[in-house]
């Protein structure tokens, strides 16, 4: 009998996202090229074992950015789900009133799957056979893909601002990762800003040339799938970050620069992160309401986003009464 080695579908993406990586624009290229000749950046590595979940790391001493395999799975599922949500809201648009998700036939698969990308954080298990894939020949799955490395570029240029702008600050970061350190006030700034530069960092790097607005739309759709990706990933609904900012606060600085003349793109950019967000309420069961029951209706993107990030900051209010940490700013 012939025993063949399981291949995980993410894999085929890995060229792709690479490649896209190394060479998104002429500009970036020149920086990285920079970076990797200074000697900032020597590697990257992606990390099939089978016991580890990580989120891109870098290790400022070797010089090696690192993706785990099954973050990577992880990071697919989300963006599969939320390019296919966004195809049933087209298709349904045209009706009025509010649009539901779950009698689509296909919700059923898109929730096991992400369940099942979710899970990966804990246990270690191979595609499932009857779930998409990268592999699949449909557009969705193409669509996901697109979004998918567009997400991971975001990631990778995170990290990469972390070569380039805290490298000077690698015994300090060294000095924090150690279990019997105790962090200051002052320490808990410094880790915080680092981590808001290398979103800054990041988010240039997405915009470094002027791109057609199609262009802009699918890279910044990855930055805040990025973003979005964080989320779904706490056993509770607990955003704050304490030496990283706020998950929402890390979404909802990028949303803002977002800058894109096409009307339906900057809708589409809009409807990506409110999915998003409604997304995190379902999978923790906390219930979102329009605040005019009658119609339906909000006024603006602006309405339903206060809406949303208002639920977001009583839920860290809430974690701030009963869970407080140490001199947490809301
Ligand atoms: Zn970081």
């Amino acid at each position: 009998m012939e025993i063949k080695e399981y291949r995980n579908p993410v894999n085929v993406l890995h060229f792709d996202a690479i490649r896209a990586f190394l060479t998104s624009s002429n500009c970036m290229f020149t920086q990285l090229h920079e970076a990797i000749s200074k000697g900032l950046l020597n590697e990257v590595i992606i990390d099939n074992s089978s016991n580890s979940f990580k989120t891109p790391s870098v290790n400022l001493e070797t010089k090696v950015m690192q993706l785990h395999e099954s973050h990577l799975s992880y990071l697919w599922t989300v963006c599969y789900f939320l390019t296919s949500v966004r195809e049933i809201t087209f298709e349904r648009a045209t009706s009025n009133g509010i649009i539901h998700l779950n009698d689509s036939p296909k919700f059923d698969t898109l929730i096991c799957l992400l369940e099942w990308g979710r899970s990966l954080k804990t246990h270690h298990c191979s595609w499932p056979i009857d779930m998409p894939d990268p592999t699949h020949p449909t557009d969705t799955a193409s669509n996901a893909n697109l979004l998918y490395i567009y997400a991971l570029q975001y990631l990778m240029y995170h990290e990469v601002g972390h070569f380039v702008l805290h490298y000077d600050a690698i015994d300090f970061i060294k000095a924090t990762k150690n279990p019997f350190y105790e962090l200051t006030k002052q320490d808990v700034d410094l880790l915080y800003n680092m981590e808001t530069e290398a979103d800054n960092y990041a988010f240039d790097c997405m915009s470094l040339c002027d791109e057609e607005d199609n262009i802009k739309f699918l890279k910044h759709s990855g930055a805040v799938v990025a973003h979005l990706s964080n989320f779904y990933l706490l056993s509770e609904p607990d955003i704050r970050g304490y030496t990283h900012p706020d998950l929402d606060r890390r979404l909802r600085c990028i949303t803002e620069k977002i800058e894109i003349q096409s009307k339906e793109l900057s809708w589409g950019i809009n409807h990506l992160y409110a999915t998003g967000i409604q997304l995190f309420f379902c999978i923790n069961h906390i219930e979102i309401l329009p605040k005019d029951l009658e119609q339906h209706s909000y006024e603006d993107w602006n309405e339903i986003g206060s809406d949303l990030y208002n639920i977001l900051d009583l839920l860290k209010k809430d974690y701030q009464i009963f869970k407080p940490y140490k001199e947490y700013l809301l």
